[in-house]
This record gives C-alpha cells, structure tokens and sequence, in this order.
C-alpha cells in the first residue's frame, strides 16, 4: 500500500511519519507513505505561488487547479495502477471505520490537503474520486484530516499492528465499542480493578469483556448498536441490565 499526500506542508506530515507504530510500518515496508509539495508544480512564473483570489469576490484565498492536477498526474503517470484520488473535505461523506477497510484494500491513495478557503472545484470535477471529511467541524488545513485517514488505514494492513485481534477487538471493527481496559496496580485511589479480571479464567474474562462492550455500545451509541451482530439474549441481557441500573426492575 502506497499513499501520497499532496500539501503545501509537507514538513508537517514528515515527522508523524517517523514516530511510532506508522513509523515503523514504514521502515518495516508494509506502507510507503510520501508527503509531496504542491508549490513544486506552480506555474513558472508565479514562483511557488499556488492560491489566487475567488471569482466572485470574497473572503480568502482559493488554491488553483493546475498545480494540483500537474502534482497528481506526475505521480499517477509513475504508478503502475491510477491511484485512488481523494480530497479530504469538511463537504465530503464522513470517514467511518467501513470506509478505512474499504480504503485499506486499495494499493495506492493520494490525498489532496485544501488550504485557505479550499481549491478550484474544477480540479475536483476532473480528477477527484471522493470527497472525504473527518467530520462535522472546519480545519484550517487538510494535512491532519489526511494524517488521521493515513493512519487509520495503515493499522489495517497486514503486519502493521502485531495480531488481528488487535484490529478486531477494538471499537468501531463491528459496529461495538471496545470494553473498559485497566493496568496495574489493582487499586488506585480506591477504584478496584474488576474481579473477574484478576481471576486468571479465561472464559468468564471474554465474557465479562462482550457484556461491557455490548452494554457501553447500547448506552452510548445506540446507532451503532443497531448495526452490530447481537443475539437476542444479549439484547434482552443489556436492556435488563440498564432497565436494572435506572431501577426500573425489581
Ligand atoms: N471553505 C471551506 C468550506 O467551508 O467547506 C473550508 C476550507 S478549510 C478552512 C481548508 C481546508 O481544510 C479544506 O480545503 C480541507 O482540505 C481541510 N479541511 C478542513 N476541515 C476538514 C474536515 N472536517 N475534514 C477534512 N478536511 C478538512
């Protein structure tokens, strides 16, 4: 898997690159992950200049279409597949846990960093595939929202983390969100680790483990609950326990 990220900071997506688990996934060779700068493709005589105002009149900066089209054709014109091109957009779908194993199975993504006000909707008409956000706020640039998508995608290829369940067992992989999690030392101003945990049986541990995830799914995402594959018996066994908790039953 390959991802490019085209930006007009690419200084400020080299270092996470060479921090921690991406960091060593990288030099491990199960991703390659480049950050490449758009200003390198501005036209000749604007010197690196990349943005113009808006037609139309307002507020800001736009960033122009050709830099950006020349920047992905160069890199799509040296892959042996077309990447998969996407603008990371507070206008596009929201990213989802669906979506970043969707996008994981693709070999090469580029992704496209707005500044300023955004860039020419023309480039987007012509080259863009998808239009993603990370969600329901406004950033001042696109490399944190392509960060975050790059490394949501990286921890899901093969290799990259030490085991599957390590992919599997955390929120989000289907549609529940993960048990509570606790370390040494058993007490900590008070709070006892739970039980079970400390018994060394496994059995009950897995399932201590689901019913939490099942019941903090239930109370806070109800949205996802209704998506995740549970039985009946364990719906009926979370809504005992919270109609238990709000002393509704006897
Ligand atoms: N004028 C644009 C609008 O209202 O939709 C916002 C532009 S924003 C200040 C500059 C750039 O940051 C965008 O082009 C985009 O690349 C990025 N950006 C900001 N918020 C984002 C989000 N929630 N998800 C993905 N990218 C975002």
């Amino acid at each position: 898997m390959r991802i490019d990220i085209l930006t007009l900071f690419p200084e400020m997506c080299e270092r996470v690159f060479t921090e921690s688990i991406t960091g060593r996934a990288i030099k491990n060779g199960y991703i390659d992950i480049n950050a490449v700068d758009i200003r390198k493709y501005a036209e000749p005589q604007r010197k690196g200049r990349v943005d113009d105002a808006p037609y139309g009149g307002g507020e800001g900066m736009i960033m122009q279409a050709e830099p950006i089209a020349r920047c992905f054709e160069d890199i799509a014109g040296n892959s042996p597949e077309k990447p998969y091109f996407i603008y990371m957009s507070p206008a596009g779908q929201t990213l989802t846990q669906d979506k970043v194993k969707e996008l994981s199975e693709r070999k090469h993504l580029v992704l496209l960093c707005g500044h300023y006000e955004g860039v020419d909707e023309r480039v987007i008409e012509e080259l863009v595939d998808e239009e993603i956000s990370i969600g329901d706020y406004v950033l001042t640039g696109g490399e944190l929202p392509a960060l975050v998508l790059a490394d949501a995608v990286a921890r899901m290829i093969d290799g990259v983390l030490s085991s599957k369940e390590a992919v599997e067992g955390e929120s989000h992989y289907n549609y529940l969100l993960e048990h509570p999690q606790y370390t040494r030392p058993p007490v900590w101003r008070g709070r006892q680790v739970p039980e079970v945990l400390l018994s060394g049986h496994h059995a009950n541990i897995k399932k201590w483990q689901r019913e939490q995830s099942l019941i903090r799914t239930y109370k806070r995402r109800p949205d996802l609950f209704k998506k995740a594959e549970v039985s009946d018996k364990e719906k009926e066994f979370v809504e005992n326990f919270i109609a238990e908790e709000n002393g509704e039953k006897d």
